[in-house]
């Protein structure tokens, strides 16, 4: 072989290798671009969540007060119209608080912050629940609302109970929203699978207007909802429950499907795989009944810098005969703390000066060991479980969420002295 030939030999390779190489730098390169845009995806997912719910802590505050105030005017004497005025008001109210849950719901599945829950349940209690709960609607409606469900009560499976409620609520009440006449109808079946695994099945059959082609394909997505609907179904929802259904399915690996035919009706299929539950379910613990006369002179110290939430848990506890001291913020509780001896600590938890998970660390750090014991509830409107997790290590025996009702607040304090 002559020098020529070897030189460009030589030279051809080195041409291959520069070639294999660049084009090795420029694949690391993409899977680079690829891994900054996913981790801005993922900040970004991150953010938002956090907006959202600094946004629906702003809302559910005054929300708060519109909610529990309208509670408390509604047991008092009201002439036709005003009563018809508060109903309109309690209901709007509602809505409200049902779009900011759900926004936040879905932001929480988006940024990929849910905890399942995995704790053995029935499939049959859990699904016969939300069928009676929404079987009053479709008396309402003077629709029949039937079910064929293949398994029996005790048969138990481990995971998120709550979530296959929502679920299987989300979509009834979508079945129901959209049927004028004839049934709903939901079937559930059960396959075994390999190992102790097995798959739930479920199928949402109604007769109702049915979806057409072209937005079939898009139900699922975040806002959806269909644009040539009649009037009476138009602006009932957010447009956000199937997208919120979708990603319950789809985070516990399971699937969830849409067949429709317009004016006919629709059939909503899911189907999520769950492991067997080895235990038969032990009975569910029925709550502690609640005697409130028990609270009668009990002494309460309420911490808001809210005036209007302060004046609501005001209005509720001395309703029921209990005392209150107000503090507006964490440094005027601990003033109040000092002086007095309370039977409870009611705290909101965004506050200025001393908030409230600063305020419970430096209760339960008192020298004197009856006051450090003292109970502390939470206000939050904080719903992420992180949050949560953070108020109870601060040493909040229990959280009560805003906006809350009269029977929730009275339970929560009540269940204190059980
Ligand atoms: P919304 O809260 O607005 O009902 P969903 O995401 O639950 O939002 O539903 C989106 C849209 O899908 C609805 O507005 C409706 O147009 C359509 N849809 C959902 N379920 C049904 C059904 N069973 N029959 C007909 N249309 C439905």
């Amino acid at each position: 072989m002559d020098i020529d030939k070897i030189s460009f030999n030589i030279i051809l390779l080195i041409l291959i290798v520069a070639l294999i190489f660049y084009n090795l730098w420029k694949i690391y390169q993409n899977e680079n671009d690829l891994v900054i845009s996913n981790d801005k995806a993922a900040e970004f997912a991150v953010a938002k969540t956090r907006f959202l719910t600094t946004m629906s802590h702003e809302i559910r505050t005054p929300l708060n007060s519109v909610i529990g105030f309208s509670e408390q005017l509604s047991q008092s004497a009201l002439s036709k119209d005003q009563a018809a005025q508060l109903t309109a008001i309690r209901s709007s109210s509602a809505m409200v608080l049902d779009l900011v849950n759900d926004i936040l719901d879905f932001s929480k599945y988006e940024a990929y912050r849910v905890n399942l829950e995995i704790a053995p349940f029935s499939l049959m209690d859990c699904i016969s629940e939300v069928v009676h709960i929404m079987a009053i609607q479709a008396v309402q409606k003077g629709i029949e609302l039937k079910t064929d469900i293949s398994f029996g009560k005790d048969f138990c499976v481990v995971g998120d109970t709550l979530r296959l409620k929502q679920l299987v609520m989300n979509l009834l009440s979508n079945a129901i929203k959209f049927t004028e006449r004839g049934s709903v109808k939901l079937k559930a079946d059960v396959k075994l699978t390999k190992g102790n695994q097995l798959i739930l099945k479920a199928w949402i059959i109604d007769t109702g207007i049915g979806i057409d082609e072209v937005n079939l394909g898009r139900i699922f997505d975040e806002f959806a909802q269909v644009n040539y609907l009649p009037s009476q179904f138009r602006h009932k929802g957010t447009g956000l429950g199937l997208a919120i259904c979708k990603k319950i399915v789809e985070f516990q690996n399971g699937e969830i499907n849409v067949v429709s035919e317009l004016d006919k009706g629709s059939i909503f299929s899911f189907s999520i795989p769950y492991e067997i539950c080895d235990n038969k379910i032990s009975a569910v613990e029925s709550p502690p009944t609640i005697d409130l006369a028990t609270l009668v002179g009990k002494r309460i110290l309420l911490v808001d810098d809210n005036i209007m939430n302060i004046l609501l848990a005001q209005t509720v506890i001395s309703k029921h005969q209990l005392f209150a001291d107000v503090a507006y913020n964490g440094q005027e509780a601990l003033a109040l703390f000092e002086q007095n001896q309370y039977d409870l600590i009611l705290t909101d938890i965004e506050m200025p000066i001393v908030n409230g998970v600063v305020l419970s660390k430096a209760i339960r750090s008192c020298s004197d060991a009856v006051k450090r014991n003292t109970p502390i509830l939470g206000v939050t409107a904080h719903l992420l479980a992180e949050d949560r997790l953070l108020y109870k290590s601060a040493g909040m025996n229990d959280l009560i969420s805003k906006p809350f009702s009269e029977k929730e607040l009275m339970d929560k304090i009540a269940l204190q002295f059980t």
